[in-house]
């Protein structure tokens, strides 16, 4: 695996820029997670990569915020899971620019990209917030309903979901930054977001890819489309960044390829036993045959029973394929 420095190199020669990895003054300290502040990846693109693994020192922050500075301003991708990590966002910000917060997109639904709207939104009432209008009916349906309302107001403190909507295709300019979106219908969940960064070539994936973890899937993703969208990613243009949900942003080679790598070795694994007319309670060699071929590494975050999951959700989708057929 490449470390930081490595990493970094490998992404200035791509770009051809180079760039001062100037750590704050006061970096955000997650106890045993050490430091994290946001690192300039671009030509005034800077992400700050979250810890990797959810425990009581990660505070919620294991997610990838980013942020473009604009000639009068600061667009910021995925603020965050709480009220306070949008607040240690913006402190780290504050370290780098003093303009002010005036766009926020949200890649999709899940609160660990949205819940920190509420604390830009405090500091900055007129930011604007953009998305997929599927967010609405996700995040409502998920978080802003019954119980579940209550304890999602302890972590958010107040709910800002986008006002102002993007869909599949869209080009658009704010205060001079030019942005394409790209929207798979469903992927790994039906809000799901990419926004590429004309200027500095740089695509912001949210959770359509992740780097040394996996996401599990609901009944509004699709692993199929999943797939069929990074098939799309692949014969697109290599982009100089790809900023990930989770995990490590990298070249595409480090972030997509093993990610498409994943999903369709399941697809194909479980599309031959299903096409052998095997029951979803058979496959068993299948799931052995899955795991010889992944070399799991010592910090993936995730359990080895997300296999199955994907496994069965990839075989419940071809029944669903079959009888609408
Ligand atoms: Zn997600
Ligand atoms: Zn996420």
């Amino acid at each position: 695996m490449l470390n930081r420095r490595t990493f970094i190199g490998a992404c200035f020669s791509t770009l051809g820029l180079s760039f001062l990895d100037a750590k704050a003054l006061k970096p955000w300290h997650l106890g045993h997670h050490g430091d994290f502040y946001f690192k300039q990846m671009a030509q005034s693109v800077y992400v700050m990569h979250g810890a990797k693994k959810r425990d009581h020192d990660a505070q919620c922050f294991i997610h990838n915020p980013a942020f473009i500075e604009s000639k009068n301003g600061i667009i910021i991708i995925d603020t965050g899971a709480s009220y306070v990590v949008g607040k240690a966002v913006l402190n780290q910000i504050a370290q780098i620019s003093p303009k002010p917060i005036i766009a926020i997109f949200n890649t999709h639904h899940h609160s660990d990209h949205w819940f920190a709207n509420g604390a830009i939104v405090e500091a900055y009432p007129d930011v604007k917030i953009y998305g997929h209008q599927n967010i609405i009916e996700s995040a409502t349906h998920m978080y802003l309903q019954g119980e579940e309302r209550l304890i999602s107001q302890a972590k958010a403190k107040s709910f800002y979901l986008p006002s102002y909507f993007v869909d599949d295709d869209e080009n658009m300019t704010i205060d001079g930054e030019d942005f394409h979106i790209q929207h798979p219908k469903s992927a790994h969940s039906n809000s799901d977001i990419s926004i590429t960064h004309l200027q500095s070539n740089v695509i912001f994936l949210g959770d359509i890819v992740l780097e040394s973890t996996l996401g599990y899937f609901s009944e509004i993703s699709s692993i199929l489309q999943n797939i069929t969208f990074l098939e799309k990613l692949s014969q697109q243009k290599r982009y100089a960044l790809y900023v990930v949900g989770h995990g490590t942003s990298g070249n595409y080679q480090k972030t997509v390829a093993p990610y498409l790598y994943y999903l369709s070795s399941i697809k194909e694994e479980v599309s031959k036993a299903y096409e052998e007319d095997k029951g979803i309670f058979e496959l068993e060699e299948a799931h052995k045959r899955l795991k010889q071929k992944f070399t799991w590494k010592e910090d993936f975050t995730f359990p080895l029973r997300f296999v199955e999951n994907h496994m069965e959700f990839v075989y419940a989708e071809l029944e669903k394929e079959d009888n609408f057929l």
